[in-house]
């Protein structure tokens, strides 16, 4: 386990969630989220930020997009989108501030305090049709699924990631 410097821990997303490291603005042109990955985000956003770690309940959850990582696999995660139970990899973490809605913010430069929403943005994977063996019908190693990427992108709440 590395040693987590509690100065990066930053702001907070909800009841001991965190985020953590520096938070990066995604400006218009930026390539730092692929067009399947913003096609997932809310449609009336405003600014925009990634990062790439997150804090929850005290266990540090990684992004793919985190580079220092080697060995570790804590991007993939189990998570329920419309009542299914869906596994998934973290590719990177999104905050997200509402768009001001105030005509007047049109003209002059806006200061309104604004509410931001925070994703995980994971990529689905898909269960493999091929599953580890079964012994008489029942399958040895329950809790390993096998699976394989699909290339679809859906959005989670940090603290709902299990
Ligand atoms: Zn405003």
């Amino acid at each position: 386990m590395f040693p987590l410097d509690f100065r990066s821990i930053k702001e907070s997303i909800g009841e001991n969630t965190h985020v953590v490291g520096s938070l990066e603005r995604v400006w218009s042109n930026s390539t730092l989220l692929t067009e399947e990955q913003l096609s997932t985000l809310p449609m009336h956003r405003g600014k925009m930020w990634v990062f790439r770690r997150c804090l929850i309940d005290g266990i540090l959850f990684h992004s793919k997009s985190y580079k220092r990582v080697i060995a570790r696999n804590d991007y993939s995660v189990k998570f329920q989108h419309l009542d299914n139970m869906h596994y998934g990899s973290i590719h990177v973490y999104v905050k997200v501030e509402e768009k001001c809605q105030k005509a007047l913010c049109n003209y002059q430069k806006c200061s309104c305090h604004l509410p931001c929403h925070y994703f995980a943005i994971v990529e689905v994977l898909d269960k493999d049709d091929e599953q580890l063996p079964t012994y008489r019908g029942r399958t040895v190693v329950t809790h390993i699924t096998k699976v394989k990427t699909s290339n679809r992108y859906s959005t989670a709440m940090p603290y709902h990631l299990l």
